[in-house]
């Protein structure tokens, strides 16, 4: 089984045993280009870019895979998250068509990809059905059927759906698929080594010093390179793209069910947020997997409740004969409805990025490698303009989050706080966390299985939010821009690279 930035084990990281790196850095710590971040979207850019000549090394801070690849549900679509009706909206109709370009070609990257490297990774061809449930739904999805064939994606009227749920209207897209990202990801990871790149797992990037060339801080040591590409789902530090990302957390689970009728294609109601369904064969065994009750970052005060309904959603429709995994993950979505792929807003030319995906990560993490090899390759693209970082502009509606958390915990340093009366106010069932006030100090208490209880500042180390504890992955998450810490307060996912302050807890300093 393979690590992941959560309490709870995906479908994914459950039956695969940890990626082992083959290549050493054999001191040379000087690359053409580094990567950092192990999951698709980095192993992808690595990959692309070593083929193209470029001497490349991936600097993971766990293990491939640890991040959201290994809690996605791996749909992989043409047909977005953010509709065509939007994207067109916000960006005009002939952008739309290069969006339904861009994703065509994702999707015949990854079809290349495993004939080029032979990859065992279960992959599909599918259809996706968008199915409306009432009037006002029926007409929406007219809509987004009129401005996703205007883009240049064959749609078609349905009459019936993979799922066994009543419906009004529904569309088929053909030009869909699915697969197995975490044995599509390992492959890649394998053909890159074998090219030549190295990748350097347990290695987290904790700055960069842009002077010539990027020096690269680590805890692994120093390590230099020509550019840098931040593949890390958000890039860490302070950046105005923390300002267009909003973090979204979404949950799902792949069951056994009762009868033979796994779904063959993708499906999703119209919802917000939507429930997402699809089948997926591993170990030659079909899992039913089914998704949804999203929600921003730590705004839901009892996340073990999205499981739950979520559970009591798919029981109505399925017969389920057993749970095999119940999971969530994270996402960031950006203001425009577009990912940002490119040069680093407020840093040199030696620094690139790719973000903000919504739902939508399998694709545009193929998108983003074709994207950025184009630009570090100096070759021309149409979607380098259309998803620049620097393209970012106000978008009416979007929240900055940073505002509804002004309350900052203050600085704790070498302060003692009483155990006896911490335990004390952390009335808590083992695996609960909560923040509470003692002599007007904001502290985060989590109590362990066995009972211990650990104490920390809850005050975010990348813009001082205040974290919320999520009871589902047992972490404390950002509700700001999404950094999320383990129980005892170390990092887990940026944009933060400092873990949260830990409190003493040894006797009670009388003030
Ligand atoms: C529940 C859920 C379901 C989803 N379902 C779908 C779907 O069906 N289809 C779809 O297309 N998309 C889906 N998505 C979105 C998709 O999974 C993500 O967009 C995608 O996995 C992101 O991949 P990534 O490689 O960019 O990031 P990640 O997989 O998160 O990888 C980033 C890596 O960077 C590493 N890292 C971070 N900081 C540092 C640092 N400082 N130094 C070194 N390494 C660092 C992390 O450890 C991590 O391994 C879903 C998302 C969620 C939450």
């Amino acid at each position: 089984m393979i690590k992941r930035d959560g309490n709870r084990v995906s479908l994914w990281q459950a039956n695969i045993a940890p990626y082992e790196s083959r290549n050493t850095i054999n001191n040379n710590r000087y690359f053409d280009i580094a990567v950092i971040g192990g999951g698709i979207t980095g192993i992808t850019t690595a990959l692309l870019l070593q083929e193209a000549g470029k001497n490349c090394v991936v600097l993971e801070a766990a293990s491939l895979c640890f991040g959201t690849t290994g809690g996605t549900t791996a749909h992989i679509n043409t047909l977005l998250d953010t509709p065509y009706t939007t994207i067109s909206k916000n960006f005009g109709d002939e952008n739309a068509k290069l969006v339904a370009q861009a994703t065509n070609a994702a999707i015949n990257l990854i079809k290349e990809n495993i004939s080029r490297y032979k990859i065992d990774c279960a992959f599909k061809d599918a259809s996706a059905y968008l199915f409306a449930q009432d009037e006002k739904q029926a007409e929406e999805l007219g809509r987004i059927r009129s401005a996703t064939s205007q883009a240049g994606i064959a749609v078609h009227s349905a009459g019936n759906i993979p799922v066994p749920i009543s419906f009004k209207q529904a569309i088929q897209v053909p030009g869909q698929a699915k697969f197995n990202p975490v044995q599509y990801v390992y492959a890649l990871a394998e053909a890159f080594e074998n090219a030549g790149g190295v990748i350097v797992q347990h290695c987290r990037v904790n700055g960069i010093n842009e002077n010539e060339t990027a020096d690269i801080e680590t805890t692994q040591g120093n390590f230099r390179a020509e550019r840098v590409v931040y593949a890390t789902h958000i890039p860490p530090g302070v950046n105005l793209i923390h300002l267009r990302c909003a973090p979204y957390r979404s949950y799902a689970m792949a069951v056994k069910l009762n009868n033979d009728t796994y779904p063959e294609n993708l499906c999703y109601d119209m919802y917000d947020p939507y429930h997402y369904y699809r089948t997926q064969m591993v170990d030659n065994e079909p899992y039913f997997i089914a998704g949804g009750y999203d929600h921003k970052t730590g705004h839901e005060e009892n996340t073990q409740k999205c499981l739950m309904e979520l559970e009591a959603h798919v029981r109505r429709y399925f017969d389920i004969k057993k749970i095999a995994y119940q999971w969530s993950s994270q996402y960031f979505e950006s203001a425009d409805g577009l990912p940002y792929i490119g040069k680093l807003p407020g840093h040199t030319d030696l620094v690139y990025v790719a973000t903000g995906f919504g739902g939508n990560g399998m694709t545009y993490s193929q998108v983003s490698a074709l994207v950025l090899k184009s630009i570090l390759l100096n070759q021309d693209s149409p979607y380098i303009s259309l998803f620049d970082p620097n393209r970012l502009k106000p978008v009416a509606g979007f929240k900055n989050f940073i505002t509804h958390n002004a309350e900052v915990a203050k600085d704790f340093l070498g302060k003692y706080f009483s155990r006896e009366k911490l335990h004390e106010l952390a009335e808590l069932a083992p695996g609960e966390g909560k923040v509470v006030t003692y002599e007007s100090e904001k502290i985060a208490l989590h109590k362990d299985e066995n009972g211990e209880i650990h104490a920390i500042s809850p005050t975010c180390t990348h813009l001082k939010c205040s974290v919320a504890w999520n009871n589902a992955e047992q972490s404390w998450d950002c509700p700001c821009h999404g950094a999320r810490y383990s129980h005892d307060g170390e990092v887990l996912t940026g944009p933060a690279t400092a873990d949260l302050e830990k409190i003493n807890m040894e006797e009670l300093v009388e003030k």
